[in-house]
């Protein structure tokens, strides 16, 4: 592929990811509203992008890694953004976690145009953006997923077509689902062992290679015994998913009473101020609750 990428959004994971393209050899244009990570781009040998019309006037592939639904909306569909500044053609790839409704809103707008546009959000947190071995979970049409199975195959160890334009989100909430629960039940069962009398390290260890054991208890026992909540993944970005799960499971008819409860540990973390604390902390909520 010899046409310049363009890159928009240099937070956590878009700053590692772009600068895995551009070691492997793209060509790349970067915008982000942060003028220093925009910079730090520009001295791994990206070119600098004033404004995101310039990036979308000057590449025909358009990766985006914002926050959530309404920055993406923002970039894509808002005054000055690709919509507005891209020529026929361009395909927006766009690796955001957000809502699948956003990601089909912004497609059918972009079609109109003739833009084309797939969903590609992706799991495994800063350490696999920085290692390149992202699991991307896709959601478009194959022709745009194979154009752009190249990028992935250097941002990510896996990357799968799951269906048509949405479904990489809905697939992506489906995993914060199931991740936020395990962490909910995880906490619940280390709560009693401890509060039981039992010691909870050797608890973990005797469970690991039981039925129970899972990557998430590997990755978050270890930090809920050690009581060390640095992120990782935060509760605030985590907030953000389950509100956006229980939006699609409301629209879709899909009961989440689980998910809606671990919702309400995670706002009471926040207002206690652990927003910006792992998700794992969700630990300190039973301990909150239990008065320990
Ligand atoms: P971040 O907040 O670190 O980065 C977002 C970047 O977007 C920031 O640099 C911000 O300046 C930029 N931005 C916001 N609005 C913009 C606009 N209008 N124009 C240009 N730039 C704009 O977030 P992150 O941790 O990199 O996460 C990005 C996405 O990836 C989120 O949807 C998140 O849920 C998802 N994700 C994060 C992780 C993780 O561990 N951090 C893991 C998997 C997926």
């Amino acid at each position: 592929m010899d046409k310049k990428i363009g890159f928009i959004g240099l937070g956590i994971m878009g700053r590692p990811m772009a600068k895995n393209l551009v070691k492997a050899g793209y060509s790349l244009k970067v915008y982000d509203l942060n003028k220093s990570a925009v910079a730090d781009l520009a001295e791994a040998g990206a070119e600098e992008g004033a404004s995101v019309s310039e990036v979308a006037k000057d590449c025909s592939l358009i990766i985006t890694m914002l926050p959530n639904s309404p920055h993406v909306k923002a970039v894509v569909l808002g005054e000055g953004g690709i919509l507005e500044s891209a020529s026929e053609g361009t395909l927006v790839v766009d690796m955001s976690s957000i809502a699948p409704d956003a990601s089909k809103e912004m497609e059918k707008a972009l079609s109109n145009k003739k833009l084309r546009m797939i969903d590609a959000p992706v799991s495994g947190g800063e350490p696999k953006a920085i290692d390149g071995s992202l699991a991307i979970m896709v959601g478009g049409n194959e022709e745009d997923f194979n154009e752009a199975k190249p990028l992935f195959d250097i941002m990510g160890a896996s990357a799968l077509l799951v269906g048509p334009i949405g479904s990489g989100n809905t697939c992506k909430l489906t995993n914060q689902i199931i991740v936020a629960l395990n962490i909910a039940a995880l906490s619940e069962g280390l709560l009693l062992a401890k509060k039981a009398g039992a010691d909870v390290e050797k608890v973990f260890n005797a469970i690991k290679g039981g039925l129970a054991g899972s990557t998430v208890m590997n990755a978050k026992a270890p930090m809920i015994l050690e009581g060390n909540f640095k992120p990782g993944f935060k509760i605030d970005l985590h907030i953000k998913d389950l509100a956006n799960a229980l939006d699609t499971g409301a629209a879709a008819g899909a009961p989440l009473p689980l998910t809606a409860g671990v919702q309400q540990m995670l706002q009471v973390l926040k207002a206690d101020g652990e927003g910006q604390s792992d998700h794992s902390a969700i630990a300190k909520y039973y301990e909150k609750v239990s008065g320990t």
